[in-house]
């Protein structure tokens, strides 16, 4: 053994470690050792004891995990949970939340709304998220704060907003914001254009010309309805995604989120370019949007992550719920209950959302030398009793509240289910303050 690997800073010892590479795979009697950022040793137990640890971990009835990826959403808008249901996507939009959002959004609201994002995320096993939303300067502090990985896809609209008036100066902002970070070892920025219904073709020639120069990610809601796609073959005669690719927005740096309304050819083009999609299975079901078909692009080799989409459109944040509703709905859309089995539900919400993120290399599987993001998951209570296969609990039974500890790049931020960045309680009051104002509609300060 690398006598290097004989000290570590942590070393845990759980009841089971899915490391998800390879594929499928469930160990039993081995341990984890944590050392400065990153997964020093990942070996059977019998050997671990030879490791000499500050902290030593007994984890048994839990399985050890990567942290999940949730590779979609707009984190702020959690303080809009609740505020509209039961609409369709359009008039919710239109109705709804746009104007909420221009009477209230600000840095303050995001600052709080990320906070409140992040604490559910990390109680229900997030240690990644990726976000689209205004102010991503305020997103990507607050991130940092709270020890968060997170990758930021800045807006852009050609709509003048709270944030920017002109898609140049969304740019311009996003790009000042990465210039920000790019010491972060937490924070990673990419462009964030809405959609090609909101974003003209200049602008996303503009995106798609910047995005290659710098090789950084591009994430797009795409083909989320039918009526998006009916919409844009009668006005331009093109369905979106073959515009994308007629600009060159279309290849590994890009993530087309929602993808409902696919055919063969729209498969078969996101398999030659290798552009990802990113599923929101719940988001979907609940704007009653359309299905992505999830078993038909993983045959064909596209990578698939999941999202959870914003907490205003689903209404929560809980990628077990996603993995869940993922796996069901890929059963129900196929007539096929061996479709989407539950290690590719959890693989889509682990190594394929880091994949999509441009992030395979560093998290989204136990291994050697990746970044420690790693979640534990108590098993051993009655609602994921007994355990035949730890797979199966975790993508069926688990509902996010039996993750008890998380760790983000060898950083606890959560032990015992309590959070150790976060104040629940003076969370608490200030998304009180703000669903007062909001219900109120008392213009932002
Ligand atoms: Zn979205």
């Amino acid at each position: 053994m690398d006598p290097q690997a004989q000290t570590a800073d942590t070393l845990i010892h759980p009841g089971w470690i899915v490391p998800v590479i390879p594929r499928g795979a469930v160990l039993e009697n081995y341990s984890i050792a944590l050392t400065g950022d990153r997964i020093s040793a990942l070996l059977p137990r019998r050997e671990a004891e030879a490791i000499t640890a500050r902290h030593v971990l007994e984890l048994p009835g839990h399985a050890l995990m990567p942290g999940l990826v949730n590779s979609h959403g707009h984190a702020a808008m959690s303080l809009l949970r609740g505020y509209a249901d039961d609409q369709p996507l359009m008039s919710w939009l239109e109705q709804h939340i746009w104007p909420a959002e221009a009477a209230h959004v600000s840095a303050g609201f995001v600052r709080d709304g990320v906070e409140l994002a992040i604490a559910e995320m990390i109680r229900a096993g997030t240690t990644t998220f990726s976000d689209m939303y205004f102010f991503p300067d305020a997103c990507a502090e607050t991130a940092q704060r709270l020890g968060m990985r997170c990758q930021i896809t800045f807006p852009i609209l050609d709509l003048p907003t709270v944030w920017a008036r002109s898609a140049d100066e969304y740019i311009s902002k996003g790009l000042a914001l990465r210039d920000d970070v790019k010491h972060s070892t937490l924070v990673t920025v990419g462009f964030g254009p809405h959609a090609t219904y909101t974003v003209s073709e200049p602008n996303l020639i503009k995106v798609a010309t910047l995005a290659a120069e710098l090789d950084v990610a591009v994430q797009i809601h795409l083909h989320e309805t039918r009526g998006e796609v009916l919409l844009a073959v009668e006005s331009n005669g093109e369905r979106p995604l073959d515009s994308l690719h007629r600009l060159g927005l279309l290849g590994p740096r890009t993530q087309c989120v929602h993808m409902t309304d696919l055919g063969d050819q729209d498969i078969a083009l996101l398999a030659a370019t290798g552009a990802h999609v990113v599923h929101c299975p719940q988001s979907n079901m609940k704007l009653a949007s359309g299905t992505c078909p999830v078993t038909r692009l993983l045959a064909k080799g596209v990578n698939v992550a999941l999202g959870s989409d914003s907490a205003a459109s689903n209404n929560d944040l809980n990628m077990f719920g996603e993995m869940q509703s993922a796996a069901l709905l890929a059963k129900l859309h196929s007539e096929d209950a061996a479709a989407l089995p539950a290690f590719d539900a959890l693989a889509m919400a682990t190594i394929n959302g880091a994949r999509a993120l441009g992030l395979e290399d560093r998290i989204g599987s136990l291994e050697t030398g990746k970044l420690a993001d790693l979640i534990a998951v108590d098993l051993s209570q009655p609602e994921t009793q007994p355990v035949y296969n730890p797979l199966s609990q975790l993508v069926y039974a688990c509902n996010g509240s039996q993750v008890t500890h998380s760790w983000i790049g060898g950083v606890q931020v959560m032990q015992q289910r309590q959070l150790t960045h976060i104040d629940l309680t003076a969370l608490g009051s200030r998304t009180r303050v703000w669903q007062e104002r909001i219900r109120n509609r008392f213009p932002d300060d």
